[in-house]
């Protein structure tokens, strides 16, 4: 099977170096993570190549460090990797970051999955997997959280209010993975190693994690970055921190661990 995994490189939560004093994200400056999602849709991936046979290449389109999450999903290991990066993207609203994934997913060739996280914790729209497959134009499953390959199709559990539903689809399809599906394992030794061998060795590099514009990928420059845009954000509001704490009891007994709570209580909360 060839299985494409689509990833994101997110500002980490944890550092507020990246915030401008406009609420807008500072990209540059903010430490920088793989999109806690998509680390449900790399174990996807990985455990399709794992079941099923296969190879399985991450794609992302980002800026240059964004090269990070690649090395990141070879040591969980991921057999290529495709970095979009291009100048002309900055400012690309999801129907412009769909449109070039969908363009590089083209250009990487025939599939017979393409594996989405649900959101990003950055953009969280979730619109980027359901868009990707309208522009591909082949079925989509949505908040996925197992799945099986019978006879040329996938048959899909999907996470729906108060349920699951199954459903089944032809191949190829694109899979946007909910984050109660199977977590992805830890790093692998050959991985790690094999990562190590390409940041000493360019050449090995450039034949498993391959840079692409949007010349390479033929995607028309009008239709990506600001002038392929057409959200507009009309303004941002800083919310500001939300204050509190929390105590954690420990002990054999809960009487006694209710009683510990309630005496560190203030009395009027505990009257209410
Ligand atoms: C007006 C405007 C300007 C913007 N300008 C910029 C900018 O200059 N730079 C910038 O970085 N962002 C910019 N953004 C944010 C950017 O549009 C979104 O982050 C991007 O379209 C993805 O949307 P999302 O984060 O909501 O992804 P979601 O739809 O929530 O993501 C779902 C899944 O799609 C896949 N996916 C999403 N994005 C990518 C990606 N880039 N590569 C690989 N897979 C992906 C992942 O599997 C992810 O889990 C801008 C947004 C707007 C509205």
């Amino acid at each position: 099977m060839n299985i494409f995994v689509l990833i994101k490189q997110v500002p980490d939560q944890g550092s507020k170096a990246g915030v401008n004093a406009d609420g807008t994200i500072d990209r540059a400056k903010a430490k920088r993570m793989l999109n806690p999602f998509d680390r449900f849709a790399l174990e996807a991936a990985l455990s399709t190549k794992r079941r099923y046979g296969g190879i399985v290449t991450a794609i992302t389109m980002g800026p240059p460090p964004a090269v990070e999450i690649l090395y990141e999903a070879i040591a969980h290991g991921v057999d290529g990797a495709i970095l979009l990066s291009d100048r002309r993207l900055a400012a690309s609203d999801t129907l412009a970051t769909a449109y070039a994934l969908s363009q590089t997913v083209r250009w990487a060739g025939a599939f017979d999955l393409v594996f989405c996280g649900l959101q990003t914790t950055d953009g969280d729209t979730a619109q980027v997997g359901p868009q990707l497959a309208e522009r591909l134009k082949v079925p989509q499953i949505t908040y996925c959280e197992s799945f099986e390959i019978i006879e040329g199709h996938i048959q899909a559990s999907r996470v729906i209010e108060g349920g699951t539903q199954t459903v089944k689809s032809p191949l190829p399809a694109v899979v946007t993975v909910a984050n109660s599906a199977e977590r992805l394992a830890y790093k692998t030794l050959r991985g790690a190693q094999r990562v190590q061998q390409l940041q000493r060795d360019e050449e090995a590099r450039k034949q498993v994690i391959r840079t692409v514009t949007l010349d390479d990928i033929e995607a028309v420059p009008d239709r990506c970055g600001l002038k392929g845009s057409p959200t507009i954000v009309a303004a941002t509001e800083k919310v500001g921190e939300i204050g509190g704490s929390c105590i954690i009891y420990q002990g054999r007994s809960i009487e006694g661990l209710v009683q510990d709570a309630l005496v560190a209580i203030p009395r009027e909360l505990v009257q209410a």
